[in-house]
C-alpha cells in the first residue's frame, strides 16, 4: 500500500482472455496503490483511477523480485513498483497454464464490474450464512453440492471443500437442495465456515503450483476427512467411502452417515 506503480511490462497479449494493456497502464501507471483486497478469487488493486482485477486461474502467481527481467519461465507481466524511500521492486505475474485473467475497472464502483456483480456471498463475511443457504435452496431441485459450489450462491467453495463440508454436516451431496431442513442448512453453513477457516489456517489445500508472495510453495497440511478417500473406511463409521461423479466432478461421501 502507498507504493507507486512506475511501469508495467507485458510479455504476451493474452492469458485466458486478451490482457487490456492500455487500460491497465491507464489505471495503474504513475499511481499509488491505495487498497488491495480480494473478492471471491479476484485480487483487486485500487488506484485513484480505478482497479486492476487479477485472477490467478489454476497456476498463476504473483511474486516479488529485485530484478525486472523475468526470472522464471512463463512470466507474462512485470509491475515495476517504487516505495516511499525510492526503492524499486518488481511484482512478477507467472502462469504456466494461462487460465489466469487480468481486467480493469474505472471509478470506485468495482461491485458493478461484469466479472464481480453476479458473485454470491463471501461465506466468512456473512453473519447469517444459514439463512442465506436456506433461502437459496428453496424451490431448487438441484443437488445440494451443486448449489454450494455455485458462485452465484456463495463463493469460495470448490470441489474439495464442498465434499469436506458436506461430510462434516452429515449431508449427502446428492440430496435435493429444497429438501434440506432449516437445521441442516445451519449445520451446513457452520461446516462450510469451519472447513474454510481450517484450510486457511493450514495455508490452503493446494495444487502443486501454489506459491506464497515470497515464492515459497503452499502447505499441504490440511487433513482431508473424505476427499480422495474412495474405498477407504469412513473416519466416523468405518464403512467404505463412495466416489461418484456429480456435475462432472468426483464426489466423495459416506453412504451411511451422510443422509
Ligand atoms: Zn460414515
Amino acid at each position: 500500500l502507498g507504493r507507486k506503480i512506475q511501469h508495467i511490462d507485458f510479455y504476451r497479449n493474452d492469458l485466458r482472455d486478451r490482457i487490456p494493456k492500455d487500460e491497465l497502464l491507464n489505471v495503474l501507471k504513475g499511481q499509488s496503490i491505495s487498497h488491495v483486497f480480494r473478492r471471491s478469487k479476484y485480487i483487486l488493486i485500487q488506484s485513484r483511477i480505478g482497479f486492476a482485477i487479477i485472477h490467478l486461474g489454476m497456476t498463476g502467481n504473483l511474486t516479488y523480485h529485485t530484478c525486472g527481467t523475468p526470472q522464471r519461465p512463463h512470466t507474462h507481466v512485470v509491475f515495476k513498483v517504487k516505495d516511499a524511500t525510492g526503492k524499486i521492486s518488481y511484482l512478477h505475474y507467472t502462469d504456466p497454464r494461462r487460465f489466469g485473467r487480468m481486467a480493469f475497472h474505472l471509478g470506485p464502483d468495482w461491485q458493478n464490474h461484469p466479472l464481480l456483480k453476479t458473485l454470491g456471498v463471501e461465506p466468512l463475511e456473512t453473519s447469517r450464512l444459514d439463512d442465506h443457504l436456506y433461502h437459496h435452496t428453496r424451490l431448487k431441485s438441484r443437488k445440494i453440492k451443486t448449489i454450494i459450489m455455485d458462485n452465484h450462491t456463495l463463493v469460495g467453495v470448490g470441489n474439495i471443500y464442498a465434499c469436506e463440508a458436506l461430510f462434516k454436516a452429515s449431508i449427502n451431496p446428492f440430496k435435493l437442495a429444497d429438501s434440506l431442513s432449516r437445521s441442516q442448512c445451519a449445520r451446513l453453513a457452520s461446516s462450510i465456515q469451519e472447513t474454510l477457516k481450517q484450510a486457511i489456517a493450514a495455508g490452503g489445500t493446494t495444487i502443486k503450483d501454489f506459491r506464497t508472495t515470497d515464492g515459497n510453495p503452499g502447505y499441504f497440511a490440511i487433513s482431508l476427512q473424505v476427499y480422495g478417500r474412495a474405498n477407504q473406511p469412513c473416519l466416523r463409521c468405518g464403512h467404505a467411502i463412495t466416489a461418484q461423479v456429480l456435475g462432472g466432478r468426483n464426489t466423495f461421501f459416506c453412504h451411511f452417515c451422510q443422509k
